[in-house]
């Protein structure tokens, strides 16, 4: 069976950076957040998703993800109802993929919301990925060219570093990336002994 290694870590922390790396040696690697992107292109998506808002959150047949964003930033329940919509169609997106590249030993599972989703049940090994608060604020406000509080602000619904590690295997302190990408080769020596 293809083992499943979960790679996540909060806002900046470097996740897709280490993703690349990991893609780069040649191993399958699965980012949820690009598939949830183009999920949400799905007509049948946008249907849905269409029905749980009262305002038109549809523009040339596409879902406006900014205000989804925005509006269920403010409500729990709207989010609910979306993550209900999408949670399920990405499962399925990430199950058949899975499928395709059930020849490898083990594939890369990169997701921010790897805990908060649940999903880091079905991994077998999971890498978190982490860096100082201040270095990540200072990475994603250069990166997007956006305000620390808008930083901030997204930081809030993640889990902290401190509960993440609880549940993970390896660590990666990604300050120096040299440092990182050799922590990187020796877990992929490991993983490759699995
Ligand atoms: P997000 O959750 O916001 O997508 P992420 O965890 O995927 O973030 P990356 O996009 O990989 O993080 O990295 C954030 C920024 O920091 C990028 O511009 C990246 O090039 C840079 N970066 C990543 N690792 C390092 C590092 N060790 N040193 C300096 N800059 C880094």
């Amino acid at each position: 069976m293809t083992k499943i290694i979960g790679l996540t870590g909060g806002i900046g922390s470097g996740k897709s950076t280490i993703a690349e790396y990991i893609h780069s040696k040649g191993i399958p690697v699965y980012i949820a957040d690009d598939q949830a992107k183009k999920i949400m292109d799905d007509p049948e998506i946008v249907k849905k998703v269409r029905e749980i808002f009262e305002e038109n959150v549809v523009e040339n047949e596409k879902l406006n993800r900014k205000k989804i964003a925005e509006l269920v930033f403010s409500s729990p329940n709207l989010l609910k109802k979306l993550n209900e919509i999408i949670h399920p169609a990405v499962r399925e997106n990430f199950n058949k993929w899975l499928k395709n590249n059930e020849k490898s030993n083990f594939i890369v599972k990169e997701a921010a919301i790897l805990f908060e989703s649940g999903s880091y049940k079905d991994c077998d090994k999971i890498i978190l990925v982490t860096a100082p608060q201040d270095i990540r604020i200072e990475r994603v406000m250069n990166r997007d060219k956006v305000s620390r509080e808008q930083v901030l602000d997204r930081m809030k619904n993640q889990w902290s570093d401190e509960q993440k590690a609880a549940f993970s295997d390896y660590i990666i302190d990604n300050t120096d990336l040299s440092i990182s990408l050799k922590e990187v080769d020796l877990i992929l020596k490991e993983l490759n002994k699995m």
